[in-house]
């Protein structure tokens, strides 16, 4: 087993993988920025180092910092959390030609899922669906890309390789605007990721988000966990998740599932993942995989009993992955709520002084939070602040221990999005599932 991990992360992941490590009686470096020496986990980790000031870029996301606090502290392991450099494939390989196991999978596969056309590529050639599309970069030939398109039918979206985080994409209505579009999109694509390639694909008009959670060991074992559905989305940020993902035919998930396991047996794929699909009518699409661990883990931790990030680290120690598919049991249900320092309606961040929390708990209550009385939330960071998560033997029943956990939950000194996750937890098309990727957006317009 790993002996040292250090978290290169802040906020409630960090918090989440510190408990893993002390799980799995791992020691644990904290590293923080001048901001965040307050932090739950800072606290709670064996040592802790400064990696720099306030904005990200110097602390965060600061390569040579965080490579040196691993020096310093004799870290054998680094685990990446979500966002910052988890996907960043030079971090990775950085972290691995310095001596040290990055915890998740290589560079080279990070690389590869991280180009969105080599990703859907690979993807296919291992038999997981994907949007109907032009399979593979556009050229500077016209008559090609209309053809292209024209087969596929329209709306079409245009759709940057190095695209991310929704930016880089522009839906096409009729082929009057199709080259200009093409042209846009790639300089613009240019200039944002470094990387002009563009591809074409089907535009879906009211899918769905469901996404598959993987865990692998890249020595030849790999399983699923099931699906979540995360069509509650604002601005292409997820709101709310849910597991396992409503009204799908079972033996429909089973393939697609199945596909995505042998997909990373095929890549060589090690540590936790998710292939993200879009789904439309009885028919999953696959548009890309995040190769780390995700906000919305929990949900598929209740259901199935199984703890992703100790999983990594045990995957990450080069230990094979110890359980089978045959051993997941899928166990009723569970929902996710964000909770952000925000204002409910206006979205502005509210950082500030806490100055009263009380937690929600009672039967399948579990809250992932780094937050405490009189902690002061640093204006610098993501606004999220705590994920309530509830776990029930029905979807009903899991959505009303959401309902109340929300109204126990107290939060004092900031804003918070808490009075828009009550309000959706009464909404009759949330309770009924199986709305598109556009409903919050809708009614948030209404
Ligand atoms: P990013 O890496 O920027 O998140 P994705 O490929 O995951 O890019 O797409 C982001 C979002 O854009 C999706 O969640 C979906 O809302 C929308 N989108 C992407 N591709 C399509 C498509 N073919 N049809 C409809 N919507 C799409």
């Amino acid at each position: 087993m790993l002996e040292k991990v250090l978290i290169a992360n802040r906020g409630e992941i960090a918090l989440r993988i510190l408990r893993a490590c002390k799980e799995l009686d791992i020691k644990t470096v904290a590293v923080h920025s001048r901001a965040d020496k307050d932090l739950m986990h800072v606290r709670l980790a064996d040592e802790s180092v400064c990696i720099g000031p306030e904005s990200a870029t110097e602390s965060y996301l600061n390569i040579p910092a965080l490579i040196s606090a691993a020096e310093v502290t004799g870290a054998s392991g680094i685990h990446p959390g979500y966002g910052f450099l988890a996907e960043n494939a030079d971090f990775a390989e950085q972290v691995e030609q310095s001596g040290y196991k990055f915890i998740g999978p290589s560079a080279d596969v990070i690389r590869l899922m991280g180009d969105k056309v080599s990703a859907i590529n690979a993807m296919r050639k291992a038999g997981v669906p994907t949007v109907p599309g032009s399979n593979g970069p556009l050229t500077e030939d016209a008559a090609r890309s209309k053809r292209i398109a024209r087969e596929i039918g329209y709306p079409v979206i245009i759709k940057a390789a190095g695209g991310g985080g929704g930016r880089g994409m522009r839906v096409v209505h009729e082929e009057a605007d199709l080259i200009e579009s093409i042209a846009l999109t790639q300089s613009e694509a240019g200039a944002a990721f470094n990387n002009p390639t563009v591809y074409l694909e089907k535009f879906l008009q009211r899918p769905r988000h469901v996404e598959i959670q993987v865990l692998a060991d890249g020595k030849g074992n790999a399983i699923h966990l099931g699906d979540r559905d995360c069509s509650l989305q604002r601005r292409h940020q997820k709101v709310i998740e849910e597991a396992p993902a409503p009204g799908i035919d079972d033996s429909k998930r089973r393939d697609v599932a199945a596909a995505c396991t042998q997909a990373c047996i095929e890549i060589g794929y090690e540590g936790a993942g998710t292939f993200e699909f879009l789904y439309e009518d009885g028919e999953f699409y696959f548009i890309e995989m995040n190769t780390r661990v995700q906000v919305e883990h929990p949900v598929s931790e209740m259901i199935t009993g199984v703890d992703i990030v100790k999983e990594q680290l045990k995957v990450a120690s080069g230990m094979p992955l110890d359980i089978k598919q045959e051993d997941i049991k899928f166990n009723g249900h569970a929902i996710e709520c964000r909770i952000n320092a925000e204002d409910p309606t206006t979205f502005l961040p509210s950082p500030g002084k806490i100055s009263y929390y009380h937690a929600p708990g009672g039967n399948g209550v579990r809250v992932d939070s780094h937050l405490y009385d009189g902690y002061t939330i640093p204006p610098w960071y993501d606004s999220l602040i705590a994920k309530v998560i509830t776990h029930a033997p029905d979807r009903e029943t899991a959505i009303t221990r959401m309902r109340n956990a929300l109204d126990e939950t107290m939060i004092s000194g900031i804003k918070t999005n808490i009075p828009l996750h009550q309000d959706l937890m009464r909404d009759k098309e949330v309770i009924k599932g199986c709305f598109s990727i556009h409903y919050l957006e809708k009614k948030l317009d209404m």
